[in-house]
């Protein structure tokens, strides 16, 4: 592309934020969208066909790990951007818990640098809430939000002291940034590795019962009706946590909140084999808890999708499955994914799937993002909706290979991801 004019012609053209569903042509020049829908013709730009394919918003992902600094042997920002935009996102969100944890302004700008280098999607940062992650002492929010961080987790883990959330709460309605919590109380969690339960008891390995996640999230509301901060819930996960958010929005509070793929496919059936590619937090449910998190997404409790992209060396993962770290890599199987756990049994359609993955996520983190609108950024995805194939995670560009999905046959794939009117990927 040499005069920055890119024409994508002939796609249905998706956008929630706009409520537009055409076929038709989309341009983009100098890096925005310019003009939607119809016939265009201009004879100047690149073109790129997309019939059959579905024209969207670039694909965000507000929650995941890129392992830099300190283990980059699993991921970095520049490996972990090449698995986004092969999986179809523009935008990410990564969580702190690198080493040192992103807790000072200075760690956020290195986010910024090592993805500006990286120069394929863009990257968000969130920040630490507390210092080092430790659930102690607050991190200095207010020195990370003019360095860029869109939002604060300790996540990896909740903040359990009751006074330092209320405290980091009332810090942040400073800045209308929103808290991204991960939902355990760790003294209800200590020790686990599944979900408490049958399957657990009958493999003999220590559980994570539902009330860790559902105790932080009902103290966390408490807080949120006092204080007003934005709370966002992290990868729920039991039918009784969807129901808490689902009264908290009726109430009217700043509530939000996600779900991963992992959580909408697998059930705790799945450790059984004691596959440590099962091996997440919080831990894969119950068919029911399923089951309510679609609920959740079909009525609007659940805001977006998030991966909670997690990559671990290999040998890390082949331990046993009570000393193997949690989490699995999302960012390049989640698309198709959702696929299978939404469109296809009928819960939802494609454009409520994309609003799902577009225009909710920026919400979420105020980003100016997940839109068609003419003079947005022109981030946008080219999804074969019908294209068929086999997850592979060999084939992955991320560093990582704990992907309890690989040999799964899916359909629907990204076929270009475009950011700020460049081509980054292309299948
Ligand atoms: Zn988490």
């Amino acid at each position: 592309m040499t005069n920055g004019k890119l024409l994508i012609k002939g796609g249905r053209i998706i956008d929630p934020a706009n409520k537009v569903d055409v076929v038709g042509d989309l341009l983009i020049a100098d890096g925005r969208i310019t003009q939607v829908g119809g016939k265009i013709a201009d004879a100047s730009a690149e073109t790129l066909a997309a019939a059959g394919c579905i024209v969207c918003p670039g694909l965000i992902d507000i929650h995941v790990h890129f392992r830099e600094p300190g283990e980059e042997n699993a991921e970095n920002i520049a490996s972990g951007s090449a698995a986004a935009v092969a999986g179809g996102f523009t935008s990410v969100a990564c969580m702190p818990n690198t080493n040192p944890a992103l807790d000072e302004e200075t760690a956020i700008d290195f986010v910024y640098r090592k993805a500006a280098a990286a120069n394929l999607c863009n990257v968000y940062a969130i920040g630490a809430i507390t210092k080092g992650r430790r659930g102690e002492e607050l991190a200095e929010m207010g020195q990370m939000v003019r360095a860029g961080a869109v939002g604060f987790s300790d996540d990896g883990q909740g903040v359990a002291q009751t006074g330092t959330m209320y405290r980091a709460m009332q810090y942040v309605t400073m800045f209308d940034r929103p808290i991204l919590q991960h939902c355990e109380d760790p003294d209800m969690a200590h020790g686990g590795v599944m979900n408490a339960g049958t399957t657990a008891t009958r493999l003999g390995l220590p559980g994570i019962h539902p009330m860790a996640e559902e105790l932080m999230i009902q103290r966390d509301l408490t807080l949120v009706r006092h204080t007003g901060a934005r709370y966002h819930v992290c990868h729920i996960s039991t039918h009784r946590a969807v129901e808490l958010v689902r009264q908290a929005k009726a109430a009217g509070l700043p509530v939000s909140a996600e779900v991963t793929p992992h959580h909408l496919l697998l059930t705790e059936e799945t450790c059984s084999n004691f596959d440590t590619n099962c091996k997440v937090n919080p831990p894969l449910r119950t068919r029911s808890d399923i089951e309510a998190c679609i609920q959740g997404l079909i009525d609007g409790t659940i805001d977006c999708l998030a991966t909670d992209h997690a990559p671990h060396g290999i040998q890390q993962k082949e331990l046993e499955f009570l000393d193997a770290p949690f989490g699995i890599i999302g960012l390049e199987s989640a698309l198709p994914l959702y696929v299978k756990a939404l469109i296809e049994p009928g819960h939802l359609e494609w454009p409520a799937l994309i609003e799902k993955m577009t225009v909710r996520p920026a919400r979420v983190l105020s980003l100016n993002k997940g839109t068609l609108a003419v003079g947005a950024d022109a981030d946008v995805t080219v999804i074969d909706p019908k294209r068929t194939w086999t997850i592979d995670a060999a084939q992955f560009a991320s560093k990582s290979r704990n992907c309890p999905f690989h040999d799964w046959p899916v359909a629907a794939r990204p076929v270009a991801t475009i950011v700020a009117g460049q081509i980054k990927y292309r299948l």
